[in-house]
């Protein structure tokens, strides 16, 4: 009785200490039409058979001539006033949403670092065989212009760490234009790492060999996890030199300029809105919120006299999923300025992120960030920060009255996150049906990987590879993150009602209960929720060092194997992609500079 007591007292405190960020649950979108997120974990996992037969069959119809490629840019430059002024220099620009502005081509020696079949052939009705031309080299780095396509930096502002920074923009970003595919989808091609814009204040408008690669792979493999994002098409590399000092101690380098090619539905974002409400154009304010209602949020009316209302709404719900869908891989973004934060609640801007390995709410993956405020525990508060933010954007287009019903939705996210959060991780843990200690039974384990410093991504993984019965009897050989997680006093008494919970196994007979394809049914369920795999720094980096050598064997590996993330491969296992991170690892930094 005592033990238990105890028990009891403990999983308070640490459930208490979660506040709003461990445990979360579940609320069903109220909006499933808008902006569909189309993919769920189970939706990727796909077998490499399913992925074969999907190429093989569109391989037919595949667009092997990029001068055939056409994007328009029509709608976007019909739909706002465009700046008046033309050059890429910087400056301070008025009454519009977009400059036009012309990429400048990378110098030197131009190198395909990486492609991803599945966005080229599977949105751009591309065949993957143009990525191999010349062609390709350089209209996806800028130097030639696809067709149809007048390129555009878009002007926003946005609060940066807590405070409104003012004008920002795409600084080294390029609109292409927008493509039709054949299943009717909209895309939104864009450049990064293309040159100069009106935004570019005193950057250099250029991206570096390893934030590019970053970028690409974390996309592609977020997307892969199910988790709402842009895309990655490609990167190409060049010799041209760029000036970084990494880490702000006057160290600087000269590294290599390379250009992602990626995609989104739409690139718009807090900051977008935020713009013009400071500056008090409140008529495009109204034009772009109409705009992205119109073109995105295909279930609010333009009639509906409440639809700014249902658009923040919206707005609030998917964020609070994204970031409980965020909290589920342990994905810190790094740099959640309301400038990266997407109108669409998809993930963008990938910078200084990471993947937390051993569990640790305090986790900041941005050595910049030297107060912690972008940790992986505050990102559900600074996604509250963030919506009152839009919040205040949005005002002068809402009356009074729905400035105060807007409020009172802001004040349920807590509760859609908490839900959401609640779902994914009783998910996790293979959880059926809802009982009364669930959200215990979760906080006490992530209470003790916090003490046990366990593996997140491992953790959940290996709980979900072993059975009941190797459970019980404690029978982790070669699972070392649960061999690290079971070092903790109260491991035993977690697992026994963890295992209770289950319901697989009576512990006065330690036989199963009920048939094994029950456990079976458990681990399938867990193993298509919990990846083996996830992009981690160490990963990322050693793939990058090959790269800046253009090695791309290994930035080709891991983008591989992140299409997989739930599917255990051997080639992965020999990388030791799921094994202890190494020592060097620990040393790893990651920052801003990009
Ligand atoms: P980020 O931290 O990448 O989200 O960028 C924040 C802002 O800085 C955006 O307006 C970027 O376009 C801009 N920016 C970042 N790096 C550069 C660069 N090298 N040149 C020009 N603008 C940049
Ligand atoms: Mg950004």
């Amino acid at each position: 009785m005592q033990s238990s007591y105890k028990v009891l007292a403990f999983a308070l405190v640490a459930a208490s200490s979660f506040t709003s960020v461990h445990v979360l649950e579940f609320c069903q979108s109220t909006d499933s039409d808008c902006h569909s997120h189309d993919s769920t974990a189970s939706d990727n996992q796909l077998s490499p058979h399913t992925v074969k037969s999907r190429w093989n069959i569109s391989v037919s119809n595949l667009l092997k001539d990029l001068d055939q490629f056409r994007v328009s840019c029509k709608k976007l430059i019909e739909a706002f006033p465009i700046d008046e002024v033309d050059g890429n220099f910087a400056r301070s620009v008025k009454n519009c949403i977009f400059s036009r502005s012309i990429p400048t081509p990378l110098k030197g020696r131009l190198r395909l670092a990486a492609a991803s079949k599945d966005v080229i052939e599977g949105i751009l009705d591309l065949d993957v065989a143009v990525t191999q031309s010349d062609d390709f080299l350089h209209y996806a780095s800028g130097g030639r212009r696809l067709s149809g396509s007048v390129p555009l930096a878009h002007r926003y502002g946005g609060h940066q760490f807590g405070y409104w920074a003012g004008q920002l923009g795409d600084g080294r970003a390029h609109s292409l234009g927008q493509y039709t595919n054949r299943r009717g989808e909209v895309w939104e091609l864009q450049l990064k790492g293309s040159g100069k814009t009106p935004y570019s204040r005193s950057g250099d408008g250029r991206a570096v060999i390893r934030s590019s690669v970053r970028e690409f792979l974390c996309s592609e493999a977020m997307h892969f996890l199910g988790i709402p994002t842009s895309r990655a098409a490609s990167i190409i590399v060049s010799d041209e030199p760029v000036k970084r000092d990494q880490f702000y101690n006057g160290n600087v380098k000269t590294e290599r300029g390379a250009v992602v090619l990626r995609l989104a539905k739409s690139w718009f974002r807090i900051g977008s809105l935020e713009i013009l409400a400071q500056s008090r154009e409140i008529n495009l304010l109204r034009k772009l919120v109409d705009f992205v209602i119109d073109e995105y949020f295909f279930s609010i009316s333009q009639d509906d006299p409440d639809k700014y209302l249902v658009f923040y709404s919206t707005v609030v719900n998917e964020t609070a999923h994204l970031i409980a869908r965020w909290m589920s891989v342990g994905f810190a973004h790094g740099v959640c300025n309301t400038d990266n934060f997407s109108l669409l609640s998809i993930t963008i801007d990938y910078g200084p992120f990471g993947f937390m390995e051993s569990y640790n709410p305090n986790f900041v993956p941005n050595t910049s960030d030297d107060e912690g405020r972008y940790s992986i525990g505050a990102q559900a508060n600074v996604g509250l920060f963030n919506l009152e933010k839009l919040l205040l954007a949005l005002s002068p287009v809402l009356s009074t009255n729905q400035q105060k019903e807007a409020k009172i939705i802001l004040k349920g996210y807590g509760d859609i996150y908490q839900m959401r959060i609640h779902q994914l991780f009783k998910a996790k843990l293979g959880l059926l049906g809802e009982e009364e200690d669930d959200g215990y039974l979760i906080a006490f384990l992530l209470k003790m990987m916090e003490d046990t410093q366990s593996d997140f991504t491992m953790t959940f993984r290996q709980l979900s590879e072993v059975s009941a019965r190797q459970l019980h009897n404690r029978n982790f050989t070669q699972m070392w993150a649960l061999e690290d997680l079971s070092s903790h006093k109260l491991f035993s008494d977690w697992l026994s009602i963890y295992l209770l919970r289950l319901n697989r196994v009576d512990l006065k007979v330690p036989l199963l209960r009920q048939q094994n394809d029950s456990d079976l049914d458990r681990q399938h369920r867990m193993k298509n929720i919990n990846p083996r795999y996830v992009l981690r720094n160490w990963m990322a980096e050693s793939a990058i060092r090959k790269a800046e050598v253009n090695d791309f064997s290994e930035v080709e590996l891991l983008h591989h194997i992140l299409s997989f993330p739930f599917v255990t491969q051997e080639t992965a296992e020999e990388a030791g992609y799921a094994a202890r991170p190494p020592l060097w690892a620990k040393r790893l930094k990651v920052s801003c500079s990009s």
